[in-house]
């Protein structure tokens, strides 16, 4: 399973490894490309072989809901990309950021968190989580190592962030929140859904788990919602049996399993697995955001192309950042790698090839005019998404943020004349024509 340590690929580069990594032609049919196992469950040899499945005294499928042959493929492929020792795919990215909370916090603990985070992200911490008993503490400067020291409490289990936020396009001090998340003996959970990992990879700056929307960039064609969490393997929830229990205490509903003791550091699987492997046995079997075998077989074939695509979009990005920065309509514009962005040293030390192809700026004219330009784009879609091959534009104060106080708009980043681009990979002429008589229109808002 995707689990196994054993089930390395070659000292491949990253592009091949996109196509490759985590599977190889079909044994019994000899299928070249990734097949669906569209089913839900899977025959055992004997009472036995079963008895050992079900005890993970023996590693195997069972049933579709804690794994599939064509899920495990997509989680080989994408551990191999981020760096990490596992992968779990889940039915969303919103599934992904749940289970990757609550397989480390429970009731009574606490989460420290950037504010600048993706509208969903930020409502499961704000207001959901608690009301399942986590305390949360968002950080009042995520840029400041000392405010996420601050934050600190007894019974805090973990720190969240983004690696490359949007609207705000903040790109996260991983080594230096890292090392204070490790100091207070905590992972660092990040979010790396707009960078990819062809742009950055946290796991190699200090992070300890990464989770992405698998529906964006690396399903990339706007077709399919599926989320991962990918461990790096790094972080010992056996050290500090208090502070973990549910790590070091045993797991009634397995035989007295204990995670970090038997699949940890120590274990008898030779890399760290417990948090991967509690996420899936535990969380996946129990709450069951199991994501379809035909979804999963998209997200592959998105990944197949990820590194070609990224190239473009990076390149559209930034010539529609320079057009913007020049245009006499635009009062600012946030991407982290055009020079002079508050961002920019961070951006060229974390993602040199570019910050995502996500960006912000500010238009001229205040909220009509914002509203006016997305509502006149031709080759632009109007859609909460990003991460597509088709260029998006949004105009967040009167859609994606129109709920809530003014204060927490302008927490988030967004401002009334503030529009959000997904820059896709169409030709850039066409792109900078749209955008163009957007400007124009807006003009007689
Ligand atoms: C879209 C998104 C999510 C949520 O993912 P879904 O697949 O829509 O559930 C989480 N984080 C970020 C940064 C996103 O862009």
């Amino acid at each position: 399973m995707a689990d196994d340590p054993t089930s390395g690929t070659p000292n491949w580069s990253f592009e091949t490894r996109q196509i490759h990594a985590g599977q190889e032609p079909d044994p019994t049919t000899g299928a070249r490309a990734l097949p669906i196992y569209q089913t839900t469950s899977y025959v055992f040899k004997d009472t036995e072989h079963a008895a050992n499945l079900f005890a993970l005294k023996e590693f195997g499928n069972i049933y579709t809901r804690i794994m599939n042959p064509t899920q495990d493929a997509v989680e080989q492929r994408i551990a191999s990309l981020e760096g990490g020792v596992g992968a779990l795919l889940v039915a969303s990215g919103q599934a992904a950021e749940t289970l990757a909370i609550l397989n480390v916090a429970e009731a009574g603990d606490h989460v420290v968190a950037s504010p600048s985070l993706y509208g969903g992200t930020y409502n499961l911490l704000k207001h959901t989580l608690p009301k399942f008993g986590l305390e949360v503490t968002f950080v009042d400067d995520p840029a400041d190592p000392e405010s996420w020291r601050a934050a600190v409490r007894p019974n805090t289990k973990l720190f969240f962030g983004e690696t490359i936020s949007n609207p705000k396009i903040e790109i996260l001090d991983i080594e230096a929140v890292a090392a204070v998340a490790h100091e207070a003996g905590v992972p660092l959970i990040v979010d790396n859904t707009v960078a990819t990992p062809y742009v950055l990879r946290p796991l190699e700056h200090g992070a300890d788990i990464v989770v992405h929307s698998a529906t964006k960039y690396l399903g990339g064609h706007g077709t399919t919602i599926a989320g991962v969490i990918v461990d790096g393997g790094t972080f010992d929830f056996g050290k500090d049996p208090e502070k973990f229990p549910n790590f070091n205490t045993p797991e009634e509903s397995y035989h007295g399993l204990v995670f970090a003791r038997d699949l940890g550091v120590g274990g008898a699987l030779g890399a760290n697995l417990a948090y991967i492997l509690k996420a899936r046995v535990q969380l996946l079997r129990d709450l069951g955001p199991a994501v379809a075998p035909f979804n999963a077989f998209l997200i592959a074939q998105g990944i197949e192309t990820l590194s070609l695509r990224i190239d473009r979009h990076l390149e559209n990005t930034r010539a529609v950042a320079e057009f913007l920065q020049g245009h006499e309509q635009v009062e600012s514009v946030r991407w982290a790698s055009l020079p002079g962005d508050d961002n920019y040293e961070l951006a060229q030390k974390y993602t040199p090839k570019g910050s995502g192809a996500v960006l912000a700026f500010e238009i001229a004219g205040g909220v009509d005019a914002g509203r006016t330009f997305v509502e006149s784009l031709r080759l632009h879609s109007h859609v909460a998404n990003l991460g597509d091959v088709r260029s998006l534009a949004i105009h967040p104060a009167t859609t994606t943020h129109s709920q809530g106080p003014d204060s927490d708009r302008l927490a988030a980043g967004v401002t009334p004349g503030l529009v959000r681009l997904a820059v896709g990979i169409e030709h850039i002429d066409d792109i900078l024509a749209d955008l163009e008589q957007g400007f124009t229109a807006a003009k007689g808002a």
